[in-house]
Formats: structure tokens, C-alpha cells, sequence
């Protein structure tokens, strides 16, 4: 028996549901609706500094505005904390993760030599095997993910191929801060096996985590979910999509008066396609939706053609 489809959006509360975000959401939600799976929602929470007033509304508001509609409940990652901590603890007791001592000071400089070494990892795995008793005084240890040294991570990401990374290019990664919360690398892992998240889809930004977490996955002995990284969005003139270029919210789009659904047409077709098709309704797009289908360049995001499908609506 196949697995039932999971997909999620896991957009971090920093301000309005950005469009390159609301292309995110919409890839999932065709892609399990195309399975006859389920999309979920989860509010990627953790970095209190971060959090902005009223961002989690916004993101809500612009999903709904679009007909997004999610399965189940909304997941807080902040509420999960608890459950990513145990995850953590469980790595410590297999010996798969271990305590680090270090100063800031000596961070410091173990950075500045890789770097003046040209050596892309920052910390030389020095407390890997180092008993908790040679401990300095004062200092609140982080946890540590033991990552392999040696061999290669492959993961077969369905938009970008094969991509391989040597393990002696990842360091040994924190799992847990000195005051005891987790990092994001964790709590995604965990987040996305808790919900049962079959295809991660989202941005390529986060390729270069997918090795790091693909390695956690590994070792914490789960099954790795199905990737697929979407290049990002570009501006008209090929620069990575910014203010400049025009609005980034949803929210902007909807207060202009465009129509939702011109709105979704276009994003469907940035970075996807069917064919010459330009113009299909809801149901079309999730019958034709692949992942095959999403290119690998970036695409652009192209305001005079978004007009002009809002008159055709
Ligand atoms: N929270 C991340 C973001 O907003 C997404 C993480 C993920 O999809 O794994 O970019």
C-alpha cells in the first residue's frame, strides 16, 4: 500500500504571507489534493526575536483569501519544544550527539582558522569525544549533533536531480542551545516526521539544510521524506525579488482588488508549467499538478502579465 500524501507549509512568522511563500503553500496544496493527500499548516514559531504582531493572521488571511484551506489543526513549532528536546536527549543517550564546551572565544577563533584555511566548516568537532569532567567551569554546553566525517549524503531531490554533498563539508551542528531550546534543524526534523510529512516542497534556499537534516533523519533512524526544492522568485529584471521590484505581500494584491483566483493562475504557472496552457481553472491545475513539471531555473515574477490575467478574470 502506498503512503497517504503530506505536504506541508511551514512559513516562519516575520510579516505578510509573502508571494514567493503563498507560490510555496500553493505547489503543496495542488500536489496533495492531486494525490487525494492532505496539506498542512505549521507556523515555524521558534525564533521569539523574530515574531511580528499579527504575522500569523496575515498569513491565515492571505491563505484563506486564496483558497488555501489546510487538513487538521495548525502546529505551533514553539509548542513543540518539549518533543524536540526528548528527540535530542534520546541522540545524547545513543551517543549520537554529545555536549560542547566551548568559549565563545575559542568558536571564535576555530572560525577564523577554517576560513583562513578556506575550509567551509567552523567547529573542528573537539568535544565529540571529550568527557563532560574535563568541563570548564562556567560554561553552558550546546548540544551536538555527531554528523558523519567521512562518505557523502545524497539526496534525489525531485526538481534539482541528484544532489551530493560531502560529509566533511558539514560540521557537527547544534542541536540544542546552551539555555536548552532547540534549533530550528531540529525541530523540523522532528516536526515534519511528528506530522507525517511525506514531500517536503519548498524553497531552494533550504537545500543546503536538506543535507543536514537528511543526516539527522539518518541517524535518528526515520524514514527521509521525498524533496523537492522550487528556485526561487526573480524580479522582471532576473535580481532576486525584492520591495523594489514592487509588492511582496498577498495581502497588497488583494487590497488592489486583484481577484484571488488571476492571482493563483499566476503563480501556478511561475516555475511550473503545463504546456503552452496559460489560462486553466482550479481543477485543471490539480489534475495536471507534478513536480515534474517545476523547472530549475528561476522563474520571474512579471506584474504586466499578473494585470493583465486580472482582466481576463
Ligand atoms: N520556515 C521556513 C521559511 O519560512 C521554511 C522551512 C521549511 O519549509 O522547511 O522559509
Amino acid at each position: 500500500m502506498t503512503k497517504k500524501v503530506i505536504t506541508r507549509f511551514a512559513p516562519s512568522p516575520t510579516g505578510f504571507l509573502h508571494i514567493g511563500g503563498a507560490r510555496t503553500a500553493l505547489f503543496n496544496w495542488l500536489f496533495a489534493k492531486h494525490h487525494g493527500g492532505e496539506f498542512h499548516l505549521r507556523i515555524e514559531d521558534t525564533d521569539r526575536k523574530r515574531l511580528t504582531e499579527g504575522a500569523v493572521e496575515a498569513i491565515h488571511e492571505g491563505m484563506a483569501w486564496l483558497g488555501l484551506s489546510h487538513d487538521g489543526d495548525v502546529i505551533s513549532q514553539f509548542e513543540q519544544r518539549d518533543r524536540h528536546v526528548e528527540v535530542a536527549q534520546k541522540l545524547l543517550a545513543e551517543g549520537k550527539a554529545y555536549y560542547c564546551y566551548c568559549s565563545p572565544e575559542e568558536l571564535t577563533e576555530m572560525r577564523e582558522k577554517a576560513r583562513a584555511e578556506g575550509k567551509p566548516i567552523g567547529y573542528d568537532g573537539r568535544w565529540r569525544d571529550r568527557d563532560p569532567s574535563e568541563a570548564p567551569e562556567g560554561i553552558k554546553p550546546v548540544v551536538r549533533f555527531k554528523s558523519p566525517n567521512e562518505g557523502q549524503t545524497v539526496i534525489h531531490d525531485k526538481v534539482q536531480g541528484t544532489v551530493t554533498v560531502e560529509n566533511t563539508q558539514l560540521d557537527d551542528m547544534i542541536l540544542l542551545r546552551a539555555d536548552g531550546s532547540p534549533t530550528y534543524m531540529l525541530s523540523v526534523v522532528v516536526d515534519d516526521h511528528d506530522m507525517g510529512v511525506t514531500h517536503v516542497i519548498r524553497g531552494d534556499d533550504h537545500l543546503t539544510n536538506a543535507a543536514r537534516q537528511a543526516q539527522l533523519i539518518e541517524a535518528i533512524g526515520w524514514d527521509l521524506p521525498v524533496y523537492a526544492h522550487i528556485p526561487l522568485i526573480h524580479g522582471p529584471d532576473g535580481a532576486k525579488l525584492s520591495k523594489r521590484h514592487g509588492a511582496l505581500g498577498v495581502e497588497a494584491y488583494r487590497d488592489m482588488g486583484y481577484l484571488p483566483s488571476a492571482l493563483k493562475n499566476y503563480l501556478v504557472r511561475l516555475g511550473w508549467a503545463h504546456g503552452d496552457d496559460e489560462i486553466f481553472s482550479e481543477q485543471q491545475a490539480i489534475e495536471w499538478f507534478s513536480l515534474e513539471g517545476i523547472g530549475k531555473s528561476p522563474s520571474r515574477f512579471d506584474f504586466v502579465k499578473l494585470e493583465n490575467l486580472n482582466g481576463y478574470y
